[in-house]
């Protein structure tokens, strides 16, 4: 049956979309996953950052069941409760003065949205993001996407005036440079684009994610994010926060940029916000928002009451459940066994993040990245069942995400296979993978 799905799926899909397991899944509840001959799997990778508080939390499907039974669809022709709650709720959790919201279906939707808002408020065309950054698949989102160049081969020419810097990776400084002892050559760079290349007059929006996720699950030092912040203020730049993977209590916090004490112009919400629902979300100030003229943005199915409804159980449940709190405390202790596998195993080069957003970075002897060392690992995990998935522009970088609500047990059994697939990666094994 499991060959059967996936052949046939394999007949019907185009192969442009990439699957990261060949499992085929009947159920999913909290952390785990099964599949459809009853194997059960710890998943470590909550549909790609999504399900944070785990698969159908049982609040989040009976808001969603009952929102169902009474309204399905509203198109804009009419209000509904589930919006509206929902944006009290956000109002709430969101970092400083954002109070207004705009509603769509994906990630991708809504960094479309704030890049729309940024241009239109500040009348400026141009757009500076981060070199490994990944803002989602639609062209404008290509545009300023570069963590993997598959994702930009064949659809250039790509929006204009797109200025890219380097993100204050320190592991892999891009002036070979040491955290401690750094001038941050990547904040001057910054600083001289907008000398050489583009006017910060003419900048609409600095973009940014404030952990970056597909580049790398890199974290960036609270210096470069507050400069970001001071230089944005300076020159009426809208500062926009990619919180697509980091939100929703992913880091620990409800949104990473607290972990940086700043507050952006435009926040971007998606995966984690409605538990898998479709549902994404803009936010910024009214100030900003009301100057957004009626008409300038708009969608059919945005801000579908069911989603909604979702989102606002989602949120609700994160609160009252102390997720945030069970995310900051068993970080600690995550942290630290992965610290010790580290020291342990030579093809584990780093172990960052915030929360329980945790990437752990593969090596080969030379300190390269190894992408051979990553899926030796990943497939060991999921024959011993864990599902884990990889990140990075090498392909080196294994995602660490057990949903927030995760029990201490569980966390324990996946960091107890993922140390067993450490280990059992072999010197031979790497060898002849890259003989
Ligand atoms: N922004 C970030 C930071 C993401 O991680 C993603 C998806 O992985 C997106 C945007 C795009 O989201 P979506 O795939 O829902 O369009």
């Amino acid at each position: 049956m499991r060959v059967n799905i996936v052949k046939r799926a394999k007949k019907l899909l185009t192969p442009a979309l990439g699957w990261d397991t060949e499992l085929v899944i009947r159920r999913g509840r909290g952390a785990e996953v099964e599949t459809k001959t009853g194997k059960k799997y710890l998943d470590f990778s909550c549909g790609t950052a999504t399900t944070n508080i785990g698969h159908c939390h049982p609040k989040v499907v009976a808001a969603a069941k009952h929102q169902m039974n009474n309204l399905i669809h509203t198109g804009g022709v009419y209000f509904y409760d589930s919006i509206v709650k929902l944006s009290e709720e956000l109002k709430a959790i969101t970092p400083g003065a954002i109070d207004m919201f705009f509603f769509s279906n994906s990630g991708a939707e809504a960094v479309e949205g704030a890049m729309k808002l940024a241009k239109s408020v500040t009348h400026r065309p141009a757009i500076l993001s981060f070199r490994g950054a990944f803002h989602g698949r639609t062209l404008g989102c290509v545009s300023i996407t570069s963590s993997k160049v598959k994702y930009r081969k064949n659809y250039e020419p790509l929006l204009p005036s797109v200025y890219r810097a380097p993100y204050a990776y320190c592991y892999r400084c891009p002036y070979g440079q040491h955290r401690e002892s750094c001038a941050f050559e990547c904040i001057q760079f910054v600083r001289d684009i907008f000398k050489q290349e583009v006017h910060p007059e003419q900048t609409a929006a600095i973009i940014f994610e404030p952990v970056q996720g597909e580049g790398g699950y890199i974290v960036p030092p609270a210096e470069f994010v507050r400069f970001l912040r001071k230089l944005s203020l300076e020159h009426g730049i809208m500062l926009i926060a990619d919180e697509v993977q980091t939100g929703f209590g992913r880091t620990g916090k409800w949104f990473a940029c607290e972990h940086f004490g700043i507050e952006p112009d435009i926040i971007v919400m998606a995966k984690g916000i409605a538990s898998g629902f479709p549902l994404s979300a803009l936010g910024a100030s009214s100030k900003i928002m009301k100057q957004w003229t009626p008409g300038a943005h708009g969608t059919t199915f945005g801000g579908n009451p069911i989603s909604c409804a979702a989102a606002t159980a989602t949120i609700r449940a994160i609160r009252d459940e102390k997720m945030l709190e069970n995310c900051e405390a068993l970080s600690v202790g995550a942290f630290s066994r992965l610290e010790k596998m580290k020291h342990d195993n030579p093809i584990v080069g780093d172990v960052r993040g915030l929360g329980l957003m945790i990437g752990v970075e593969f090596i080969d002897k030379d300190g390269a990245p190894s992408a051979t060392a990553t899926d030796k690992v990943l497939e060991r995990c999921l024959e011993a069942g864990l599902i884990l998935i990889s990140c990075g522009t090498n392909g080196n970088v294994i995602r660490f995400i057990p949903p927030i609500n995760v029990t201490p047990d569980q966390l324990r059994r996946g960091l107890d296979i993922f140390e067993m697939a450490l280990q059992s990666v072999t010197e031979e094994e790497l060898e002849v993978a890259h003989a």
